[in-house]
């Protein structure tokens, strides 16, 4: 668990981009701190509306650097103008508010939560389906709070996202703090069933798995990758964070892969599927990482290309293995972050270049800044729709869109086929529940 500090510049649409952050790090086992001094990560949240309140961010983003350990800048004057805190000298991470909730997970697991209840969120349904895990990574202090998997029965995870489903829940999210070992304590790997079971209720949804450590997942992604070829329901994205190029490096955060279990799965789902989304973790820093481990992540990087990269900086966790070895000194960690994070820019963008120009069938999962709309086609990348409103265009319709442009995180498209998914469709209406 690490603690934290939001601060949150500009209109409602940035109010609510801190609160969607401040879930995931509340989801992530994070607590708020007193202040910024006592926090373990800042994160200031910018607004750029006139050249006083860029002077403003600036002069903040210098004291919060300052104040505490570990700084983030998120927001439209991060997203558009990040070169300006780089050109300051401040020491912070730049990232689009997606990115920040797995930047404060410092390359643990998120946790569920304890009573494991789904709940539906607009039309996104949160399916927990176990909670715990099987490792026992030498940074973590999550597996303290949660301990090994205790998986209930796939019956009851399916009636469970069946009545998400019945609530009006479009894009079931299955979580687990390492879903590709759900069934392990039982001694039968569940996962690909479940998937095909939730796949199989009646009704038009998508449904995303969420982290599946590579450990985990190489005993089964033969029978896992079939499950995804076989069902269109079925997002075909996985995040499977690697956290490091090296194995010795591997073996000293004790993961429980090493890199060519990585690369057959992501090898096995190259061969299997066109159009997917790897999406990895790497852990930039660890206490033994050499130049030449952190050269092999880079060589991985390049060489796996996944369509989602999250880089973080290592950083201590209290009553940790990891926090009792010597640690490399804050430059070295900020020039390897820093060299990743501009590769993870160019190896993304390319991904995202890729589908300009083609057309997606996507599922509108939420709303966006000003009046857009975010969307996710099949491989789960992100395409932002604008002027939602003018167009017809609601959260939960299905429809077609072209992709027209992208930044490094997501793309921009418009719809070929506009209010599709509304047509004569009797979709209930979503309310906040538990199910
Ligand atoms: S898999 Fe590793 S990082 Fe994730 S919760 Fe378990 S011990 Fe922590």
């Amino acid at each position: 668990m690490a603690t934290y500090h939001i601060e949150t510049y500009g209109c409602s649409s940035n109010r609510g981009e801190s609160r969607e952050i401040e879930r995931a790090l509340r989801d992530g086992g994070h607590r708020p701190a007193a202040g910024p001094e006592d926090a373990d990560v800042a994160i200031l949240n910018t607004c750029t509306v006139v050249e006083k309140t860029e002077r403003n961010m600036l002069r903040r983003a210098e004291e919060l650097a300052e104040e505490t350990a570990d700084l983030v800048v998120t927001g439209c004057m991060a997203l558009a103008q990040g070169e300006m805190f780089r050109e300051a000298g401040i020491d912070a991470e730049i990232l689009h508010w997606d990115e920040v909730p797995s930047y404060a997970l410092n390359g643990e697991c998120p946790t569920v939560t304890p009573d494991a209840d789904p709940v539906l969120d607009g039309v996104v349904g949160i399916l927990p389906i176990a909670r715990g895990c099987m490792s026992n990574c030498s940074y973590c202090i999550t597996k303290f709070a949660t301990g090994r998997v205790d998986s209930p029965t796939v019956e009851e995870n399916v009636e469970k996202a069946r009545a998400l489903v019945h609530a009006g829940a479009k894009e079931i999210r299955v979580t687990g703090q390492d879903t590709g070992v759900y069934g392990w304590d039982t001694g039968d790997r569940k996962l690909p069933e479940l998937l095909d079971r939730i796949c199989d209720i009646d009704g038009e949804f998508r449904v995303r798995l969420g982290m599946a450590n590579p450990g985990g997942i190489h005993g089964i992604h033969e029978e896992l990758v079939e499950v995804f070829a076989e069902n269109e329901k079925l997002y075909d994205f996985i995040h499977a964070p690697v956290q490091s190029g090296s194995d010795d490096v591997l073996e000293d955060m004790r993961r429980q892969h090493r890199v060519d279990k990585f690369r057959e799965v992501v090898e096995t789902f190259d061969d299997r599927l066109d159009h997917w989304t790897l999406s990895t973790d790497f852990i930039v820093g660890f206490p033994t990482e050499t130049e030449a481990d952190h050269e092999r992540s880079m060589d991985l990087l390049e060489s796996v290309r996944p369509e989602k990269i999250n880089v973080t900086r290592f950083s201590k966790r209290p009553g940790t293995d990891a926090a009792d070895m010597k640690g490399l000194g804050g430059t070295v960690k900020k020039e390897r972050s820093k060299a990743m994070s501009e590769l993870k820019m160019t190896v993304v963008g390319d991904a995202y270049e890729s589908m300009v120009g083609e057309t997606f069938d996507v599922l509108v999962v939420e709303e966006g800044t000003g009046d857009s709309v975010k969307c996710r086609d099949s491989a789960y990348r992100q395409i932002i729709v604008q002027s939602a409103t003018d167009r017809g265009v609601d959260v939960g319709d299905f429809l077609d869109v072209e992709v027209t442009g992208h930044n490094t995180v997501y793309a921009f498209g418009e719809p070929t086929d506009e209010g599709r998914a509304s047509e004569g469709e009797d979709r209930a209406e979503p309310t906040p529940s538990s199910a």
